[in-house]
């Protein structure tokens, strides 16, 4: 038999989510194995891409465009889709170890981190997570309710999330609607009585995890005015020294904005513009410490904390006796993603990772044989789409060095047939991506006549229900 990893004896990989970490780990076994290499990439939606459809904000259209690299990545002869298909669910990862030689998963982090208050779970506090599938169609968060009848809103938090999240609820109708939003979310928020929003963050505006892009665009909005403290984003003495010795120019840049914004509205008392709608305050060294309601949420209650250098040397927020309580009737908890374990898979409950060394999945502390990870699931929410690509290689490369020393797994039956058949004998429904493709066109088709970019199936049994029509008409059936 030829060795594993060619033509004639090629190394059949399996990979788990079809977001960026996806891509980026079947890009990589493309170009180190070319054709000896098959991969099979798998997801639970029949949608491709990951956050990049059910996270990004959907102004947000210039970064979304990384898909044409995923595209391409998918046109490769080595490559097959297959969504619809939950791994865990439909096959369990013990029957993967009978198809694939290795198994990349590339999960993410679907689940969100609690704040951890009293009144957190009183209606009308949810998770940005919610909110920003909803705003995405994606098909979990599609039935969810927002009352957006509320005047007064608390975002939480003061990563890049947040900020879409203020974006979205502050933008105009006519901001939104050439956007890809879900349709029934473009409709809501046109109703939407939001008229303040609260955005809270821990520590000082030199440690807010946002980038300037971000805190700039909410300076710029059409009928939405920011409102920023002159104390809160005056440079204290930790922060200032802290900035010095680490030369962080993003940070620098954003005290810069925000600045200019507290100066904005001084300068602005007394002149005679027309108000806008909306308005955004942002609030620096302030937690949110409960919720207040009783049927609902009514009011947060709030401390003012001050920073401190912490053991490692970062300057951490530390409560002080000042509380205040604003009026808010809907919370967004913008505050971190958190990966959900698979079944009959290690997971470290604590920080919401697979546990893993440069990718090599760890059980009680070994390597499990053929299993890796890459993305948010191998290091955490954190990071850009651009940031899953050396993280993905990391992964790949160490699975490599894996098939030198002939340490993977050994398939018994590796063939696309004896997947198929299996999912077949699971009565699971699965989507190509030629069909994907087929709901990309429905989409845009729909986006065009309604003078919108696209508009998006929300609803996995009407993506299914479109498919068969199409298919049962003119499309031959998948790859
Ligand atoms: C709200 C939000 C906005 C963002 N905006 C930006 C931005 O503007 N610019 C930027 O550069 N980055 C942005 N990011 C970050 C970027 O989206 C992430 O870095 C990236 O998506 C992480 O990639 P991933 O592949 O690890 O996970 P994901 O993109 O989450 O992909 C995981 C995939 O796995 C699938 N899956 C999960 N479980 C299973 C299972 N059991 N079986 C099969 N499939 C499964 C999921 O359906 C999903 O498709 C944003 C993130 C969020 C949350």
């Amino acid at each position: 038999m030829t060795s594993l990893g060619t033509a004639e004896n090629p190394l059949r990989v399996a990979i788990v989510g079809s977001g960026p970490s996806g891509f980026y780990a079947a890009q990589h076994l493309q170009k180190q194995l070319g054709a000896g290499v098959q991969i099979d990439m798998f997801d639970r939606l029949p949608t491709p891409f990951g956050l990049v459809r059910g996270g990004v904000a959907p102004d947000h259209q210039t970064i979304k465009a990384v898909t044409k690299v995923y595209d391409k990545i998918a046109a490769d002869p080595t490559f097959r889709f297959y969504g619809h298909v939950d791994i865990g669910t439909d096959i369990t990862h013990e029957e993967m170890g009978t198809l694939y030689h290795a198994v990349i998963y590339a999960v993410g982090a679907q689940s969100d981190r609690k704040m951890g208050v009293p009144g957190e779970d009183l209606a009308g506090s949810h998770a940005a997570t919610e909110f920003v599938g909803w705003y995405n169609a994606h098909p979990d968060f599609r039935e969810r309710q927002f009352d957006l009848t509320q005047e007064r809103v608390a975002v939480i938090g003061n990563g890049n999330v947040a900020m879409d999240v203020v974006r979205i609820l502050a933008k105009t109708y006519d901001e939104l609607k050439g956007t890809d939003i879900a349709d029934y979310a473009l409709e809501a928020l046109k109703k939407s009585q939001v008229k303040e929003i609260y955005v809270l963050g821990r520590r000082g505006p030199a440690q807010a995890a946002f980038t300037t892009p971000e805190i700039k665009e909410l300076g710029e909005l059409a009928d939405a005015t920011i409102i920023v403290r002159p104390e809160e984003v005056r440079l204290d003495a930790l922060s200032a020294e802290d900035l010095e010795r680490n030369h962080d120019a993003m940070a620098e840049k954003n005290i810069a904005i925000l600045q200019e914004y507290a100066r904005r509205a001084t300068s602005d008392t007394g002149k005679l513009r027309p108000p806008k709608k909306r308005r955004i305050y942002m609030r620096f060294l302030t937690s949110p410490v409960e919720l207040i309601g009783t049927e609902r949420v009514e009011k947060i209650r709030i401390v003012k904390n001050e920073l401190y250098v912490a053991d490692d040397g970062s300057l951490r927020p530390r409560a002080t006796e000042w509380e205040q309580t604003i009026p808010v009737g809907l919370v967004f908890r913008s505050i971190g993603y958190k990966g959900v374990a698979l079944p009959g898979l290690p997971f470290d409950e604590r920080s919401g990772i697979m546990p893993n060394q440069q990718g090599r999945v760890l059980q009680n502390g070994a390597p499990l044989p053929g299993t890796y990870c890459v993305g948010w699931i191998k290091r955490g929410p954190t990071g850009i789409i651009g940031t899953n690509k050396p993280d993905s290689i990391e992964s790949v490369e160490k699975l490599l060095e894996d098939l030198r020393a002939e340490k993977l797994l050994a398939p018994s039956r590796p063939t696309r047939a004896a997947l198929e058949a299996l999912l077949a004998q699971h009565k699971t429904n699965w989507v190509s991506f030629a069909d994907w493709q087929i709901l990309d066109r429905i989409e845009q088709a729909k986006g065009m006549a309604a003078d919108r970019l696209r508009v998006k199936f929300s609803r996995i049994d009407e993506m299914l229900k479109a498919l068969a029509e199409r298919k049962g008409i003119k499309e031959p059936s998948g790859d």
